[in-house]
């Protein structure tokens, strides 16, 4: 059985969906009206799962709360009590009964899972009127107050501070107060851990937690039931718009007006004894991606202790011991039974959601209930190993195996590492649990805010914590890195880090973080704020100063070539790569690189002779001396060109002719200009005239691209001639060479015909030279002036290819330079009045307009003309998906990001496939469009 996808409304005026019993009114399809959580728990009671019976309502409700003024419709009441009391049915209790309490979890829960940035409520409905039943029923006065403690704590926080909408200082906030009462209390007696506080003891501090309630916030902490129900219910609608939520929201672009569920479900206590135990697991390890059950427990505690990081979980078996739990039992070994019986849910879950799982679940009294389904975050090479062995396994399809791995999650696979051979050379100064993979280097930060801070301002950091909270992502996110000093492997900092893929390092024990001196003691080594460490969080160690990062390997990546290959079988849009030099172009070749779209010429300049030469030509008075010192430049550009295209043999080549205006090949420095004189044996003051004469006020709109070709015919002349007798010998040497000749900054077609006849008249010359009769060459465009796009009809009569420059493209289409926006373009996508920074992302309704119509016009004139995209957006995915939408015939960005371009374009397939036929969805085996690779 396979899970529905499908977005099913609801049923209409249904507030409630009920579940419990092996029934549930909704499923795992329902994700939008019930939020991840209440979906997927009634996909489980449905399929038998041991389920705590429960409720879920709708995110409808949150939109109408919001839509008018924090109200509830009118039903809800009636349809929470009648769902209420189905529940008390199913378990023989009553919700605030004194003889048989019921004691429900509030819990929030949004369509995509958002850990930790919403509140739940535990063990809502102890008051002093259940109290003494709970006692009386589970004969553990212990186990009542160290609910009631519990209950207060995250009431007093999430409902009363929280959602009221108080706003305490750093430190000050309610929760934090409570938390100071216990640890005093605690080291009063010498306990090192919450279990060994007693029944009397737990009850003397749950009037002390009353009292401080009162004091800190001003109100009672409510004595009955219902009022504690419907303060949690409208607490966790209040979440959704905390500024926590607002903030995590606004990093993983979820829509604020998708709203959160409340599910409320009856408590079942893994804290009542030895024989109860709460746990956190993974259908497959989330940091490696390896087939193995993982998790982490403890025994006698609830809900949040194992994530929180307040004690050390223990293993859930042998594959998840690590140095911090060795010595602490596995579940495996300590309840078999019930280990044996969570891997049978296990197998049952991840069969059916055919997708990793993360899982909660609770044993109370020898008795093991599921609390949580979901798809398990996974950092870059676990998604990458788990969507290609789920293929192998049979248990997933290509397609979806291509559309598991988030392009951004590949790029994770890119990244660096600690270069390993200098590695060895180094002493760890202190050892953690690797919980994410990569190497990372930067300056110690101690708090959030300050790695926020000094990110924005441009500082590599790594955030240093002794735990992190969901108050710490937006540092999180900033950092480099994230090395706490305590937590589990599930701990927040390493559930964040892996949804992420950043590097992370959690429960370092000897780390000592001194905030009021800022400083950090690492194993014995004392380290500032704002001083350099380097983590390995692929192993788990932290070293001081920093070390060199390289690149990882990916020849030896079988997986990854494996999925790439995949990813070609089903893309419709060829990838090619911006690269200029020989190296360059093999690399990308090895990284799956049909050919190169962008070619510069003009780093050919730079060296020593060829910079001279070049100055030579641009100092030249006259023609016949110019012609000589541009000649001089062909021998040079013809051996670069050759390499060039023999590293890219048998596969395209666009090679640009010279583009940047000429002063930026002249020195501006007095001293410079001077020495420049004397070697050439010129006039010094006539030197300085021409090159102040070569200065321009706006230099992006001025001589350069195809003017210079036009001004000084003589540049295409000799460029051209590189080009074509480095083909010519190649093809003597049986070296399948192809240039494509590509003349820049073209706005009327009458620029193109004047350049094009050069080209032409030297491939007449290099043909009659070489004496061959055949010169495998194209002659084209770039498309980035606005005028070009849309004349692109004219231009196509001439162009035999268009590459839209889309950098020159927006800065002409918007009409600001790169180099100039930075004073503005950060507000402008601050404010939202561009989505995105459009010289990152494509800006499809303005450039990507004028594209459109340049495809059009191009196609018109010349069916099948080859089209293709060289900007910077050209390895961005959401470009690429328009690039692929709008027809293209090919991409071309950075080696790099050429494997990121090869997923991202067949993303973009399986989301709207190409050709007249109509492709069959996604996981069928058929494939209907041919490949094409260009
Ligand atoms: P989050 O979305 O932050 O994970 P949850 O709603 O899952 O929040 O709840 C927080 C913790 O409380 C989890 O560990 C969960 O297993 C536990 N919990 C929630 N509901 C119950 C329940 N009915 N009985 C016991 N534990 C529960
Ligand atoms: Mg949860
Ligand atoms: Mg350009």
């Amino acid at each position: 059985m396979k899970v529905k996808e499908s977005r099913k409304p609801g049923r209409a005026g249904k507030l409630v969906y009920f579940f419990g019993s092996g029934k549930a009114d909704g499923d795992a399809g329902m994700k939008n009206l019930l939020g991840g959580k209440g979906a997927n728990l009634a996909e489980m009671a449905s399929l038998g799962l041991p389920v705590p019976p429960g409720f879920t309502i709708t995110t409808e409700v949150c939109t109408h709360f919001y839509a008018n003024g924090r109200r509830y419709p009118a039903a809800l009441k009636e349809q929470v009590a009648a769902a209420l009391s189905g529940v008390e049915k199913i378990l023989s209790l009553g919700f605030g009964d004194p003889k048989n309490p019921l004691l429900l979890s509030v819990r929030s829960g949004a369509r995509s899972s958002m850990p930790g940035m919403m509140e739940t409520v535990l063990n809502v409905g102890l008051t002093s009127a259940t109290i003494p039943g709970m006692i009386a029923k589970t004969g553990s006065a212990r186990f009542v107050y160290d609910a009631y403690r519990r209950l207060i704590m995250m009431y007093a926080d999430v409902v009363m501070e929280k959602a009221a909408g108080l706003e305490p200082a750093e430190g000050q906030g309610v929760r934090m107060q409570l938390e100071h009462l216990m640890e005093d209390l605690k080291k009063g007696h010498g306990y090192t851990s919450d279990t060994q506080l007693t029944a009397e003891e737990l009850e003397d501090l749950c009037d002390r937690f009353k009292a401080k309630v009162r004091e800190v916030i001003g109100t009672e902490f409510p004595d009955d039931a219902r009022a504690q129900l419907w303060g949690g219910i409208g607490a966790v609608f209040q979440s959704w718009n905390g500024k926590r939520a607002i903030s995590y929201r606004k990093i993983e672009g979820i829509p604020d007006n998708w709203g959160t569920a409340v599910t409320v479900q009856a408590m079942v206590f893994g804290n009542m004894g030895d024989d109860c135990a709460t746990g956190v697991a993974f259908t497959r390890n989330p940091g490696t991606g390896e087939n193995a059950f993982y998790g982490e427990w403890l025994v006698n505690a609830q809900g949040e202790d194992v994530v929180a990081g307040i004690r050390t979980p223990n293993a859930l078996n042998e594959h998840a011991t690590n140095d911090q739990n060795r010595n602490l039992p596995t579940l495996e070994k300590t309840m078999p039974g019930l280990y044996m019986e969570l891997v049978g849910y296990r197998n049952k879950l991840e069969k059916h959601y055919r997708d990793m799982q993360d899982l909660e679940f609770t044993i109370q009294s020898g008795r093991l209930f599921m609390l949580q389904t979901r798809v398990g975050k996974r950092n870059g090479p676990a998604a990458l190993r788990m969507a290609v062995e789920m293929v192998r396994e049979r248990l997933i399809d290509k397609a979806t195996a291509v559309s598991r791995v988030r392009p951004g999650q590949l790029d994770e696979l890119l990244h660096p590492m600690i270069d390993p051979v200098h590695e060895r050379d180094f002493k760890p100064i202190a050892k953690g649990l690797p919980a994410g993979p990569g190497g990372a280097t930067g300056r110690i930060v101690l708090t959030a805010d300050r790695a926020a801070e000094w990110g924005k301002a441009g500082e590599k950091v790594v955030l240093v914590r002794q735990e992190t909270s969901p108050e710490d992502v937006h540092g999180m996110h900033a950092s480099e890195a994230i090395l706490t000093a305590k937590g589990g492997m599930t701990s927040h900092a390493a559930l964040v880090a892996r949804g992420w893929g950043k590097c992370c390092i959690v429960g370092a024990g000897a780390v000592h973080i001194n905030l009021t001196q800022r400083t950090v003691d690492i194993g014995g080594t004392v380290l500032r704020e704002g001083d350099v460490i380097t983590l390995n969080g692929s192993k788990g160690l932290i070293y001081a100063g920093a070390l060199p990062l390289v690149v990882s390997d990916l020849e030896q990546n079988r997986d990854l070539k494996d999925f790439l290959h995949w990813c070609d079988g089903i893309r419709a849009l060829g990838v090619r790569t911006n690269a200029d030099t020989p190296a360059d172009a093999a690399q990308a070749r090895r990284f799956g690189a049909a050919g190169i779209g962008l070619c510069r010429t003009e780093h050919m300049f730079f060296g020593e002779e060829r910079i001279r030469a070049m100055r030579e030509m641009i100092l030249s008075e006259n023609l016949l001396e110019r012609e000589q010192a541009i000649f001089n430049l062909l021998p040079f550009q013809k051996e670069d060109f050759k390499g060039i295209l023999s590293a890219m043999a048998g596969l395209p080549v666009t090679i640009r002719l010279l583009d940047p205006p000429l002063h930026e090949f002249v020195p501006h420095e007095e001293r410079l200009v001077r020495e420049l004189a004397v070697g050439m044996g010129k006039n010094l003051e006539a030197v300085k005239a021409r090159i102040e004469k070569l200065q321009e006020l706006n230099p992006m709109l001025g001589h350069r691209g195809c003017r210079l070709g036009i001004t000084y015919p003589e540049i295409t002349r000799m460029q051209a001639t590189a080009i074509l007798e480095a083909t010519a010998e190649l093809l003597g040497d049986k070296v399948d060479a192809r240039p494509e000749i590509m003349i820049p900054l073209v706005g009327t077609v009458q620029e193109l015909t004047d350049q094009k006849a050069i080209v032409l008249a030297v491939a007449a010359e290099v043909k009659k030279k070489y004496g061959i009769r055949k010169l495998p060459f194209t002659v084209g465009t770039m498309i980035e002036v606005p005028r070009a796009a849309i004349t692109a009809d004219e231009i196509a009569a001439e162009a035999e290819f268009f590459s839209f420059g889309t950098n020159d493209l927006t800065q002409m289409c918007c009409g600001f330079s790169r180099d100039d926006a930075g004073s503005f373009l950060p507000s402008y996508v601050e404010k939202k009045i561009y989505a995105d920074d459009p010289f990152i992302s494509l800006d499809t309704a303005g450039v990507g307009k004028l594209m459109q119509i340049a495809v059009q016009l191009g196609r018109g004139t010349r069916p099948g003309l080859k089209m293709g995209i060289c900007g910077e957006h050209g390895g961005d995915p959401a470009s690429i998906r328009f690039c692929h939408d709008l027809g293209l015939d090919y991409v071309s960005c950075s080696p790099f990001r050429v494997p990121i371009a090869r997923l991202a374009a067949a993303q973009a397939e399986l989301a709207n496939p190409r050709g007249a036929v109509r492709k069959p969805k996604a996981g069928a085996k058929k494939k209907a469009v041919p490949k094409k690779r260009r």
